[in-house]
């Protein structure tokens, strides 16, 4: 009786079956295929949402990405549930909509089903604008309102979205 998984670089050991570990003898009776996982993982390789997700990694762990500096430079981090796992994070997000692309809601949060969504890229520009309010920006929003412009209309103009209005106007007095 063999001890080892016959599928190559598994060193399951414990009870075979089929010549196969536990693991590998459950994916064969379900799917057909001892090695399902890695092959469905081929079939999403050229998808825009596999991409999406690689890039989210890449952006996160990657001290080499052109990006790095402003997500994982930042110590923007990549949930548990999605780090390691293109299923869950497919199971997550869907399909990604045609011009939209994966935005954090809370631009200093990390990148789980909670903190994100699909965007457009003005609304992506208008909410990390919404974190880069300068006081010299305070100063124009201000200065509009004292000419007579609403905040929606300074919010129009000047790309910072309702929020950071509300901020100005309402929270800090
Ligand atoms: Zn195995």
């Amino acid at each position: 009786m063999k001890l080892h998984c016959k599928i190559q670089g598994c060193t399951n050991k414990g009870y075979i079956t089929r010549g196969m570990c536990y693991k590998h003898y459950r994916r064969w009776l379900k799917y057909g295929d001892p090695l399902f996982t890695k092959n469905e993982m081929h079939g999403m390789v050229n998808t825009k949402i596999y991409y999406v997700w690689c890039q989210m990694k890449q952006r996160c762990t990657n001290p080499n990405h052109p990006h790095y500096k402003d997500y994982g430079g930042r110590n923007i981090k990549i949930c548990d549930r999605w780090l390691n796992s293109f299923e869950n994070f497919y199971v997550d997000m869907g399909e990604k909509p045609k011009g939209l692309t994966l935005e954090r809601m809370d631009n200093d949060g990390e990148y789980c089903k909670e903190n994100c969504r699909w965007a457009t890229r003005y609304e992506q520009a208008q909410n990390r604008r919404s974190t880069i309010l300068s006081p010299e920006s305070i100063k124009r929003i201000k200065k509009m309102y004292g000419l007579g412009l609403t905040p929606m209309e300074i919010s129009e103009r000047t790309g910072f979205n309702k929020t950071t209005m509300d901020n100005i106007f309402y929270r800090r007095k």
